[in-house]
């Protein structure tokens, strides 16, 4: 089939370029044009594994290019999807709606014919009548056209795997003609066994906010557990695994660490009380997921401060992974961030190392005074504490000797329960972790 992206970010790409692995045709569209300009050239905007060689691939093929022209872009395809962003407004807490208006705007100017807006973004109940009234708005005399509400589950590190391996796809449709033309969308992936579940529109829309909020919770209650862990002597890697061989529980998203963060979970739990809060409705459990995590985001520099006793002024500490998680350079609402912030208000400096996304996290947080460094041992040398804010497999890797780098009786918090406690300590270092 032929399909549109608006929006080539994180996940118009790589939904895209997994479709046309699929067999369809498929434009990648963008207003960024510096973006699409680089794509043309073959230079990837992300970092996400195996991106490139699918991306190379497909337009190899013939099967896969790029556009910043939109009437050209929306022209080819039978199926639009809409993958633009969807940030928080942090005014209101509510999710911004501007790129998706401005996607279906764009969608009803250049229709002809019958075509099927896809709305892929993560937006709240309701989102497709607002679209549904934009493009009416703006669609020539006569114009067919259709909103469905088809939620993105894949996780950036895993995107490609998870896009083409998943555990389900939602599809919220208002006709059978729409639910039909998805059918044949995803047919290449339901072939395979892998299940299409057809509901009604504000059914998916919600679906894709319970879910990720549910996730949130799931981090927030484990990070919670393990401050009770804390002062009772008990270890919460113990406890998780004890709690997660319960099958109806699982062991996933029960890691205790220095909270969530990205371009997801934030803003998605937000939003999603914000627009029950519209209803008369108090998302009070989330409510306190996302207070609670605001304070887990810098727990570790709470842990630090303890731990140094004489305060972090004129101290160097070494901060490990800047990422939101490990195998991305996305470092959008990292804790990092935070960690920075709070460690640099107390009078520390910083040096910094991330395997992938040094380059990114300079340019999100701006002017302040980090030094960043090329390998995690550059940044241990002298330090006189570190924390680990990502989960990378290299630190998890680090030795004896990487943390006898450390200046004597250096502090070492894992923010992310992920390093050998013994190679810390038996290089003359303390170790804190979260919970254990
Ligand atoms: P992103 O910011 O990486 O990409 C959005 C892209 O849309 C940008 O390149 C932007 O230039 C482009 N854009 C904006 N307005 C446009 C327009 N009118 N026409 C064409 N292009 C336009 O965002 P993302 O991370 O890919 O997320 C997109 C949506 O998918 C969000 O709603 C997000 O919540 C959801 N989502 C993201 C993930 C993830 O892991 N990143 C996973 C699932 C769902």
């Amino acid at each position: 089939m032929k399909l549109t992206f608006l929006g080539t970010g994180y996940v118009g790409l790589v939904t895209g370029a997994a479709m046309a692995e699929l067999g369809h045709t498929v434009v990648c569209a963008d207003i960024d044009t510096k973006k699409i300009a680089k794509l043309k050239k073959g230079v990837m905007p992300i970092y996400e594994e195996g991106l490139e060689e699918l991306v190379m691939k497909n337009v190899a093929k013939g099967r896969l290019s790029f556009s910043s022209n939109m009437t050209e872009a929306l022209a080819h395809g039978e199926v639009i999807f809409s993958a633009v962003g969807t940030p928080e407004d942090k005014v209101t807490g509510k999710a911004d709606l501007r790129f998706v208006l401005a996607a279906a705007e764009s969608f009803a100017k250049n229709l002809t014919g019958y075509k099927i807006f896809v709305n892929k973004s993560t937006v709240p109940v309701g989102t497709a009548d607002l679209v549904r009234q934009c493009i009416a708005q703006h669609a020539p005399e006569g114009a067919r056209f259709e909103v469905v509400s088809n939620p993105e589950f894949l996780r950036e590190g895993r995107a490609i795997t998870d896009f083409l391996k998943p555990d389900r796809i939602v599809v919220g449709v208002a006709s059978e003609e729409a639910k039909g033309i998805m059918e044949r969308v995803y047919a290449p992936l339901t072939k395979k066994g892998h299940p299409l579940l057809v509901m009604d529109i504000p059914s998916a829309e919600l679906t894709k906010y319970a879910a990720n909020a549910f996730l949130a919770t799931k981090i927030s209650f484990i990070n919670q557990i393990a401050h009770f862990c804390e002062v009772t002597g008990a270890n919460v890697q113990a406890v998780a695994e004890g709690m997660g061989m319960d099958e109806r529980i699982g062991r996933r998203f029960l890691a205790a660490g220095a909270g969530y963060g990205g371009s997801c979970f934030p803003k998605d739990v937000s939003a999603l009380i914000e627009s029950a809060k519209e209803k008369k409705v108090q998302l009070s459990i989330l409510q306190s997921v996302d207070s609670f995590n605001d304070a887990q985001k810098i727990y570790p520099v709470q842990l630090l401060k303890k731990q140094l006793k004489t305060g972090l002024a004129g101290k160097r500490v070494a901060l490990l992974g800047l990422a939101f998680k490990p195998d991305t350079d996305d470092v959008r609402e990292a804790p990092a961030l935070y960690v920075v912030r709070e460690l640099m208000a107390a009078g520390a400096t910083v040096v910094a190392y991330d395997p992938v996304a040094n380059k990114e996290f300079s340019r999100v947080l701006g002017e302040a005074a980090v030094t960043y460094v090329r390998s995690a041992r550059a940044a241990l040398r002298k330090a006189d504490a570190a924390i680990i804010m990502t989960e990378w497999k290299e630190f998890s890797a680090l030795t004896q000797e990487d943390f006898s780098l450390l200046a004597k009786g250096a502090a070492v918090i894992d923010g992310r329960n992920s390093i050998d406690k013994q190679c810390v300590e038996s290089a003359g270092c303390s170790y804190k972790g979260i919970g254990i």
